[in-house]
C-alpha cells in the first residue's frame, strides 16, 4: 500500500513499540495521534527490566538463539535513536554466575554462538556486549520527544478501523487514513487485524527489590537475572498461555530464592511483584508491516525483546509509511508470514 503525503496516522498503543513508532513517524514529518486508554507505563513496556541484550538472550532463550544477528542490529540502532533525548544507555558487563557444571554448559553454548567472553578470577563468565536502560523514564522521554514534534496523545481505546473511519471505545468516529496497531498482547482475536490471531500471551512476573543494587553489572544465574537500578529488578517468569495480571508469590518465590543464593544481602530487601504480558508469534519475532486489512500496519508480537527491538521496528514502520524499502529485516518480520498457518 502507498501512503499519500499528508496521510492522517493513528497509532493504537503507547507501549515502547507505539511510542517509538510515533516518534519515528513524527521525525519523518508525518502527522500522528497515539491512542491508549491506559496510564503511561501501565503495560508490558513499563514493567520490563529494560535490558538491550542480544548476547544474553541468544544464550539463555532458545527461541532467540537463531535471531542473534537481528538482535545485534537492533541494539546498535539505540544510541542514534535516542540521541538528544534524556535517555541513558548503560553499557556495563554481564556477569554469569553459578555452579561449575552449569557454567560449563553455558560456556559450551556460548562457544557455539561465537560470543566473545572472558573469565573473572572468581569463575564468573563475562559478556561485554549487552546494554540496558531504565524502562519507565525512557518511555517518558520517548513520549516527551514525540509530543515536542507534534504527536497528539488521547486516552481512548481503538475498537474498529477502516480507511477514513477510526472508531473509539467512547463511540467517536475519527478520520484517519492509516492505523498502526501497536497493542501488545491485548489484541489477539483477529478482530482489528486477522494477523493478530497468531499471537499467544506469555505472562511475566518480575520482582522489584528495595534496597537492591542500584548500579553495576547485570548478573545472570540459572533461571534468574538480577538487573541493577532504582529499583533493582529480578526476573522473570515466562508463563505460557497466561494473560492475567495477578501477582503470585508462589510462582515468583523460586526467583527470589535464586537471587538470594547469588546475593545473600537481598534476603533483607522488601519485595514487590510486577506483572506484564508479552505477545509472542510462532517464531518469536514481531509482526511488522501491512495487514491484509486495508490501511492497518502491524507492530506487535514483541515477546521478550520488545525494548531491544523497538528502534528497528519503528524504523520499519516509518519505512512502510514513507514508501521506502523495508529491506532484509522487513522481509524477516513480515506481518503476513503466518497467513497460511492461520488459514489452515
Ligand atoms: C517481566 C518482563 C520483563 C521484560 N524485560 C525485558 C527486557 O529486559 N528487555 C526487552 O527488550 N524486553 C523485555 N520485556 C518485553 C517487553 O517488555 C515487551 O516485548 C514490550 O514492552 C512490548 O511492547 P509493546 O509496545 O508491544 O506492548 P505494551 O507495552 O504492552 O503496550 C501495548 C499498549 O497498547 C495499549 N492498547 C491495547 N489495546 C488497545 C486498543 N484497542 N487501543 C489503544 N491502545 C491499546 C495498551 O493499553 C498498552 O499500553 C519484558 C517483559 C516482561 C513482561
Amino acid at each position: 500500500m502507498r501512503t499519500e503525503s499528508g496521510a492522517r496516522i493513528a497509532v493504537a498503543g503507547a507501549g515502547v513499540f507505539g511510542l517509538a513508532s510515533a516518534l519515528a513517524l513524527a521525525r519523518a514529518g508525518l502527522a500522528v495521534t497515539v491512542f491508549d486508554p491506559a496510564r503511561p507505563g501501565d503495560n508490558a513496556s513499563g514493567v520490563a527490566a529494560g535490558m538491550l541484550a542480544p548476547a544474553s538472550e541468544a544464550l539463555f532463550d532458545a527461541t532467540s538463539t537463531p535471531h542473534l544477528a537481528l538482535l545485534r542490529r537492533a541494539r546498535d540502532l539505540w544510541p542514534t535513536f535516542v540521541e538528544g533525548l534524556d535517555v541513558e544507555i548503560l553499557q556495563a558487563d554481564v556477569r554469569i554466575e553459578g555452579e561449575a557444571d552449569w557454567l560449563c554448559q553455558i560456556d559450551a553454548r556460548r562457544q557455539v554462538l561465537g560470543l566473545p567472553q572472558r573469565r573473572e578470577p572468581d569463575g564468573a563468565l563475562i559478556l561485554n556486549e549487552d546494554w540496558r536502560l531504565d524502562a519507565c523514564s525512557t518511555l517518558a522521554a520517548l513520549r516527551t520527544a514525540a509530543s515536542a514534534l507534534g504527536v497528539v496523545f488521547e486516552a481512548a481505546s481503538v475498537t474498529h478501523f477502516e480507511p477514513g473511519a477510526l472508531t473509539l471505545s467512547d463511540g467517536r468516529v475519527e478520520g484517519f487514513d492509516v492505523l498502526v496497531l501497536a497493542t501488545g498482547a491485548s489484541q489477539r482475536d483477529g478482530a482489528l487485524a486477522p494477523e493478530t490471531a497468531s499471537l499467544a500471551p506469555i505472562k511475566g512476573q518480575i520482582l522489584q527489590l528495595d534496597p537492591g543494587q542500584a548500579a553495576g553489572s547485570v548478573v545472570r544465574g540459572s533461571g534468574v537475572y538480577l538487573c541493577p537500578g532504582a529499583p533493582m529488578k529480578v526476573g522473570a517468569t515466562m508463563e505460557f498461555g497466561r494473560d492475567d495480571l495477578s501477582p503470585d508469590p508462589a510462582i515468583t518465590n523460586p526467583l527470589l530464592q535464586a537471587a538470594i543464593a547469588l546475593r545473600p544481602a537481598l534476603a533483607k530487601a522488601t519485595v514487590a511483584i510486577e506483572v506484564g504480558v508479552r505477545a509472542s508469534t510462532p517464531d518469536g519475532l514481531p509482526l511488522v508491516g501491512w495487514s491484509a486489512r486495508a490501511g492497518i500496519l502491524l507492530a506487535v508480537g514483541a515477546r521478550r525483546n520488545g525494548w531491544l527491538l523497538a528502534p528497528l521496528v519503528a524504523g520499519l514502520v516509518a519505512a512502510y509509511l514513507t514508501d521506502k524499502d523495508p529491506g532484509q529485516d522487513g522481509a524477516q518480520l513480515d506481518a503476513r508470514r503466518f497467513d497460511q498457518e492461520l488459514e489452515a
